[in-house]
């Protein structure tokens, strides 16, 4: 029998998405906070090459990073961490291959970051990483890796939120969104979630490692 997508989408507004939500909030707050968070660093910055590297690096390894913990923690049942992948399920069974679209905007709530992560990516991930940073590179050094961590993070939930956009949406027009689009497609086909296209934001990952649907 067919996933009935409208079913489970219409239980989770009634039983799972929280009562004081508003998508709409929450996209207007990732718009307005992302280019001040990753604006402000740059603006103390003195320019380098070296920084410039860092920069680039560090947005590598955020994208690197999301396709492990997508692969490895929220497609498997990592003791202590079920949870997470508990919540990931969510987003495949509200938007699968032919109803990748949202319907209504508090449905965002499983396709953005849920505000809990995002408080864990600001408050304890990225204060960690810059802790480590910080005992191998000069302050304007990790001012561009500051940067970067922010700019991915915003970054990173537009890309998701446009592949989940209309197929005749304008954004469709340009090549590289259609591309995230078709490339993210693949993986909320119910048969190949766990196998498949773990990239979420640059799809570079999955030809290296082996995840990339073959036919497509
Ligand atoms: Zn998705
Ligand atoms: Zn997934």
């Amino acid at each position: 029998m067919a996933w009935d997508v409208q079913a489970y989408r219409e239980k989770f507004r009634k039983e799972v998405l929280p009562g004081y939500y508003s998508g709409k909030v929450h996209l207007w707050f990732l718009i307005i906070i992302t280019p001040i968070l990753f604006l402000t660093p740059l603006f103390f910055v003195k320019f380098s090459w070296t920084g410039v590297i860092l920069f680039v690096a560090s947005i590598w390894y955020c994208n690197f990073l999301v396709y492990l913990l997508h692969r490895y923690i929220l497609h498997r049942k990592v003791k202590g961490l079920k949870w997470t992948a508990d919540m990931h399920m969510h987003h495949h069974l509200l938007y699968t291959e032919d109803k990748m679209q949202y319907e209504h905007i508090d449905d965002i709530y499983m396709l953005l970051m849920p505000p809990s992560i995002w408080a864990y990516y600001h408050f304890i991930h990225v204060p960690v990483n810059f802790l480590i940073a910080s005992y191998f590179v000069s302050t304007n050094e990790l001012l561009y890796i500051i940067s970067a961590f922010y700019l991915w993070q915003g970054y990173y939930e537009l890309s998701h939120y446009i592949e989940h956009l209309p197929d005749d949406h304008w954004t469709m027009k340009i090549p590289y969104c259609k591309w995230i689009q078709e490339h993210h497609k693949i993986h909320h086909r119910l048969n190949l979630m766990n196998s498949k296209h773990f990239d979420i934001g640059i799809p570079i990952n999955d030809p290296l490692l082996g995840t990339k649907y073959k036919e497509y």
